[in-house]
């Protein structure tokens, strides 16, 4: 990124791990994002011998996967958080859908390692010791019938079925085991890849969206299956695909919250994360964007001079500018804020409004820039001949993605 770094108190070891995100992110997402954006079918991007596989590998040599695993189970412990700040806006420079995909990857193993189960402590050992890409995670919320439900569900009025209706998976203790049956949207990033889930499951229909609870669930037990990857704008190297549960037998070790409340509050917590971690990524993807406009502006000759020296071109560029630095200011304070803090046994708990706003406010920078770029390529910027189109692809799903932005702002305003 060719931005000027304003903080000067970034460690040398978090400099060199950003630099070489930088390199792995220009060098392996970027192109691999290209090639797997061009397949008309997803079905290819997933297919035997695709790139992605290729890249999920080379991520995990990079032991990127590691970051937050404890030591004893092979991961890299706490590393600090505005080092994996620095990472991951490097990453979603290179490529966003594939950065989200690897990062979505972990999600059930690090929950995983969070329990005392020596199972689910082996599983988080597993994935920190797969090098190959084989253990894939996904996060699994929404549902055919219920999207922005669930992102609204631990509000007040969410707890009438009558109104709000039921989540469609549902889990029902039987023994040791809770027999699983519904659907998942085929918004499920990975959702057709993934070994393992973490998946949000109503535990007491008579609590409406908020008598859900959460488990780890391996994909490939009797009675799951998938769709067919999701067909779609934009981020088209990251999977997306529904999945089915009939008569599921899940053991019990698997239900990590198995109860509505516990359920509730593991949900917020979930959320505020993604959000968190969303922001990052789009503070990223605005950069990409506006590097893109700033190196042809330099370079396009109209007038007899680069059309950086006509003065539109030029304040629309600084309002741009303008745009990603204050977004990084809000991005980098709200995320090390919500990281440090997020330690709910030990009280500390991340903040529900600065989550929120980050997320709403990088992803409409990431979009509003990525447009103004194409306004400076001109006619060129429509065409397939530079990435500003598919960066402008990209960003557009992320106002939707992990929560509409006005939902999420909805929900945003009720933590203040
Ligand atoms: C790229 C991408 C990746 C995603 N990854 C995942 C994933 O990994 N796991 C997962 O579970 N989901 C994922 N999602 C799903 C995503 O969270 C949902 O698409 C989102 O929450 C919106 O739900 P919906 O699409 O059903 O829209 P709806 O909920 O149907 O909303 C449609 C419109 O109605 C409005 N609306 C709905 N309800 C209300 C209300 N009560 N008050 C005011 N306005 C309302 C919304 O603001 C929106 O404009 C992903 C989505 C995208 C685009």
């Amino acid at each position: 990124m060719a931005y000027k770094e304003l903080d000067m108190t970034i460690s040398k070891e978090a400099q060199a791990m950003q630099k070489e995100a930088k390199s792995f992110a220009m060098n392996v997402l970027r192109p691999a994002g290209i090639e797997l954006d061009k397949f008309p079918d997803p079905s290819d991007v997933i297919a035997e011998g695709s790139i992605l596989w290729d890249t999920f590998k080379k991520y995990r040599e990079m032991e990127y996967h590691l970051s937050g695993f404890p030591e004893e189970l092979g991961g890299a412990g706490d590393i600090e958080p505005i080092a994996s700040i620095l990472i991951n806006e490097e990453l979603a420079y290179g490529d966003v859908g594939l950065a989200i995909s690897l990062g979505v990857s972990g999600m059930p193993f690090s929950l995983a390692a969070k329990m005392p189960d020596p199972e689910l402590q082996e599983l988080a050992r597993n994935y920190c010791e797969d090098k190959e890409g084989k253990l894939i995670g996904c996060w699994c919320m929404m549902e055919p019938e219920h999207g922005s439900d669930w992102i609204l569900s631990a509000q007040p009025g969410f707890d009438d079925p009558e109104k709000v209706g039921v989540p469609s998976v549902k889990a029902v203790k039987k023994g040791d085991e809770y027999i699983l049956n519904g659907q998942k949207a085929a918004w499920v990033s990975n959702g057709t890849i993934a070994t393992h889930g973490v998946v949000h499951l109503n535990l007491d229909p008579s609590l409406g969206m908020r008598g859900d609870g959460l488990a780890i669930v391996p994909l490939g037990l009797p009675g799951i299956s998938r769709g067919k990857p999701l067909n779609k704008i934009g981020q088209r190297p990251l999977n997306q695909g529904e999945i089915f549960f009939d008569d599921v037998k899940l053991p019990e070790k698997y239900m990590i919250a198995p109860d509505a409340s516990l359920g509730t509050l593991m949900k917020d917590l979930t959320l505020i994360g993604a959000n968190t971690s969303m922001g990052i990524l789009f503070t990223g993807v605005a950069q990409a964007a506006f590097d893109e406009a700033l190196d042809y502006a330099k370079n396009r000759i109209q007038g007899g001079k680069p059309i950086f020296d006509h003065q539109s071109v030029r304040l629309r560029l600084f309002e741009m500018f303008k745009m990603v630095e204050s977004t990084r200011a809000l991005s980098r304070r709200a995320a090390l804020y919500n990281m440090t803090n997020n330690d709910p046994l030990n009280n500390l708990f991340p903040s529900g409004a600065h989550g929120m706003a980050l997320k709403v406010v990088a992803t409409e920078t990431a979009f509003k820039v990525a447009s103004e770029a194409i306004q400076i390529f001109g006619g060129i910027g429509l065409t397939k001949e530079y990435i500003i189109e598919k960066i402008f692809r990209d960003a557009r799903l992320s106002m939707i993605e992990d929560g509409e932005n006005n939902v999420l702002s909805l929900v945003g305003a009720s933590h203040l």
